[in-house]
């Protein structure tokens, strides 16, 4: 009831899109019997969450933030949702997003923009920005936006969201929660609407690592219904108490010293490397050659998935079908111009244009190798002893919405996704967690990056720097 109230009150933040407050009840009000009975179904029985809009909920609407999903109610659950409700936690709603997950701002939904909870926090308000919230507000992030600012404004206890290129972190960060993307295959992806295949995974934000370490225990593991997961490794569930950093190595990558990385971010870098040092831990400074080309990789081959995932949407099927029916091409092309916004037709189109058969080799296959270099420089660095990597989640704290939208930014804003995508053209598990407020009063987060299925273990460091 409290979640419910909170979803209520913090309306302005456009987190939610739909909120399930009649579900809700029924099933808290099922946790609270088994409680009485004494026959509670573990950690997470009663645990209100929410789920970013591009994971379908059974007879729950699920739009991608898109007109192209209006009215679309899934007749299942993806595997994640499946799993949390199995445990008795209680669906409180579907959290605001960019477009079929394709941002990193949570400004580019069909239901509006979601503003990050910190721009109501004191410190943000009285330094005299010259920025009146009704009118400007911090971004959230994105694109699982909605769901970072629904833990961050204590409307959910987790939420799920999507991490294809950073899209859980980048949020968790600029919103000061916990946000986990666990290794390639670790988790399912059945019912998660896909942008890149072969780099989503689900995402975990939390409002503590342990929290984290407790969802993660529940949703990892092998899935017939995804063909990519694998099984988890055996490690215990729990945390450790008292974990020893003496044991470890901790790599920082010299190319994440990427131009615009702001100076209070770099100080936060270095001050947490210290600290590691400072507890006997050994920092090393190691190398990722290949990092400046993640970008550019990434785009194509995103963009290349894109064009594939995008053509279910024909108007048939799903959601949106335009009026113009005069022949099926021009049903398609209608509904598909009328259903999406400007950025997933662009990616579309790009996409279609590196598959042509005359550009497919200088494009789709020169971004693959490049992937290959990419993830081979993360697996050397692990194999000469580094356990875990070190480096900044974003370039800066959250911009204001009227800088992000600027034309000119746009660009830029695809240069703040530096620190997070080479972990999905990777496989990689990364987390990360709240370092301290800025000058602006707004979170600065750091990121650990672990080897592939040790997701427990960077848990473990991580927990250990909260
Ligand atoms: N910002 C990246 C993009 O726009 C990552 C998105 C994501 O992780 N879903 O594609």
């Amino acid at each position: 009831r409290k979640c419910l109230q909170r979803i209520k009150k913090t309306r302005h933040l456009n987190a939610y899109i739909t909120v399930t407050e009649e579900l809700a009840m029924k099933q808290a009000q099922e946790a609270d019997d088994r409680l009485l009975r004494g026959k509670s179904l573990g950690p997470l029985d009663g645990i209100p969450f929410s789920v970013k809009d591009n994971f379908c909920t059974e007879n729950v609407a699920t739009t991608c933030a898109s007109r192209m999903l209006r009215g679309y109610r899934p007749p299942f659950n993806a595997t994640v949702v499946q799993k949390l409700l199995d445990q008795g936690a209680v669906l409180v709603g579907k959290t605001n997003l960019d477009e079929f997950a394709m941002g990193s701002g949570s400004t580019d939904g069909a239901f509006g923009p979601v503003r990050n909870p910190w721009s109501y926090a004191a410190p943000y308000r009285t330094l005299g920005h010259g920025t009146d919230p009704e009118s400007d507000w911090v971004i959230a992030g994105g694109s699982s936006g909605g769901s970072a600012a629904a833990v961050a404004s204590l409307s959910s206890f987790l939420a799920l969201g999507s991490d294809t290129g950073g899209s859980t972190r980048n949020p968790g960060s600029l919103c000061g929660v916990v946000a986990l993307k666990p290794s390639y295959g670790l988790l399912s992806r059945h019912g998660l609407i896909p942008l890149v295949n072969s780099m989503d995974v689900p995402g975990i934000m939390s409002r503590s690592v342990h929290d984290a370490a407790i969802t993660l225990g529940v949703l990892q593991g092998q899935d017939e219904k995804d063909s990519t997961t694998v099984q988890a490794p055996h490690s215990p569930t729990a945390l450790p108490q008292e974990f020893d950093v003496r044991d470890l190595c901790v790599g920082v990558p010299k190319e994440y010293h990427a131009p615009g990385l702001s100076a209070e971010t770099l100080s936060q870098w270095t001050r947490v490397a210290a600290m590691f040092e400072g507890a006997g831990a050994r920092v090393r400074e190691v190398s990722l050659p290949h990092t400046q080309y993640s970008i550019v990789c990434y785009h194509v081959l995103c963009c290349c998935e894109v064009a594939s995932n995008m053509a279910r949407f024909d108007g048939l099927q799903y959601g949106h079908r335009s009026a113009v029916e005069s022949s099926t091409e021009a049903l398609y092309a209608s509904t598909r111009h009328e259903g999406f916004n400007d950025v997933v037709r662009r990616r579309v189109l790009s996409g279609n244009y590196f598959l042509l058969k005359q550009n497919y080799e200088r494009y789709f296959v020169k971004a693959q190798q490049i992937r290959r270099l990419i993830t081979e420089d993360f697996r050397r660095v692990f194999s000469s002893g580094v356990d875990v990597l070190l480096t900044p989640t974003t370039l800066s704290d959250a911009a204001t919405y009227s800088d992000f939208i600027q034309e000119d930014n746009r660009t830029r804003s695809a240069q703040d996704d530096i620190f997070t995508q080479p972990v999905n053209l990777a496989g990689l598990p990364a987390v990360t967690v709240p370092a301290c407020l800025s000058g602006r009063g707004l979170p600065v987060s750091l990121q650990l990056i672990g080897r592939r299925l040790q997701d427990r273990k960077l848990l473990a460091v991580a927990h250990w720097l909260e």
